[in-house]
């Protein structure tokens, strides 16, 4: 059994945010960190580990200073890392990522026992499509919103966070799970994991590894092969402060009420 965790690195948003003149995030002058969700999506994988044994590889795809974000999660128990990287890559949306993630995972190979987790959402894109997409591109099933984990035998028995209660739902391995943040608390790195991090393989997945999967075609991948195209991006303009009438007296009824009238409201 093996656990495969597709992870992204996002810029840290926790601070200050900086904005290019064309309204794009200025990534350069921001640290970057483990998406969050796929820290808990990591800390699933090694709770599962330190019960079973299993192997945890850490896939991601970005530049390569993301390697030492592999590192990062090797420190933290992953086994090994996969840097998917190239330039027929770069300026993917959603389903290209997505397309070129699964050939990842397919090059890894996903056997009956496995399980591939995804965090629910990217806090840079946001879009939680890249899970989904994945288990769809791998015809795996997916459980989405995954907020508890129990694995046996060939199942898993999930429990789904949704707006109004709970689900809990038993599906077959191999699967697809996309984990929130209400699963668990991601461990500390030690000294010690740090330091035998440095010594666990890391491998580099480029176009001319994955070029024979049919997934990797070039006319959907990258940027020329993404359906979609951010064609201008910008901040919002500042709300102005709003009006506050005081009292609930005839008077002020009235204002309000004209002010709505005057707004066509009422
Ligand atoms: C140079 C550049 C150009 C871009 N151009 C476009 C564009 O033209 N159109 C457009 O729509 N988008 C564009 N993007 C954004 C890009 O599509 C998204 O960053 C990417 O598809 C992931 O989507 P998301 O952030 O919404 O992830 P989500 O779907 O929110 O992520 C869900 C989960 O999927 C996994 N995941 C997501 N991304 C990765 C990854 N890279 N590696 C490993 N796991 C991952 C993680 O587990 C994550 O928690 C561009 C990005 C860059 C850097």
């Amino acid at each position: 059994m093996k656990i495969i965790v597709c992870v992204k690195q996002v810029p840290d948003t926790s601070g200050a945010v900086a904005v290019n003149p064309d309204g794009t995030l200025n990534r350069a002058s921001m640290q970057s960190i483990i998406n969050p969700d796929d820290k808990t999506a990591m800390e699933a994988a090694l709770k599962l580990k330190d019960e079973t044994g299993c192997r945890v590889t850490a896939v991601t795809m970005g530049p390569p200073p993301a390697a030492e974000m592999l590192r990062e999660l090797m420190a933290m128990g992953a086994d090994d890392g996969v840097l998917v990287s190239s330039r027929e890559f770069g300026g993917s949306d959603t389903f290209a990522t997505a397309q070129i993630l699964a050939a990842a995972v397919k090059h890894l190979g996903v056997e009956k026992d496995d399980i591939v987790l995804c965090g629910r959402q990217a806090i840079d894109g946001d879009t939680a499509q890249v899970g989904p997409q994945v288990a769809e591109k791998l015809n795996l099933p997916q459980v989405t919103y995954v907020s508890e984990i129990h694995k046996s035998d060939s199942t898993v028995t999930c429990r789904r966070m949704l707006e109004d209660g709970y689900m809990t739902v038993r599906v077959q391995t191999p699967c697809l799970l996309t984990c929130i943040k209400e699963l668990n608390e991601p461990r500390y790195l030690s000294a010690r994991g740090i330091f035998e991090a440095y010594g666990k393989p890391m491998s580099v997945y480029d176009y001319e590894t994955l070029k024979d999967d049919p997934l990797i075609d070039p006319t959907t991948i990258g940027l020329k092969g993404s359906p979609t195209n951010i064609f201008k991006s910008f901040t919002p303009p500042r709300r102005s402060a709003g009006v506050m009438l005081e009292g609930a007296d005839r008077k002020s009824c009235e204002k309000l009420a004209g002010i709505l009238a005057s707004r066509h409201f009422i």
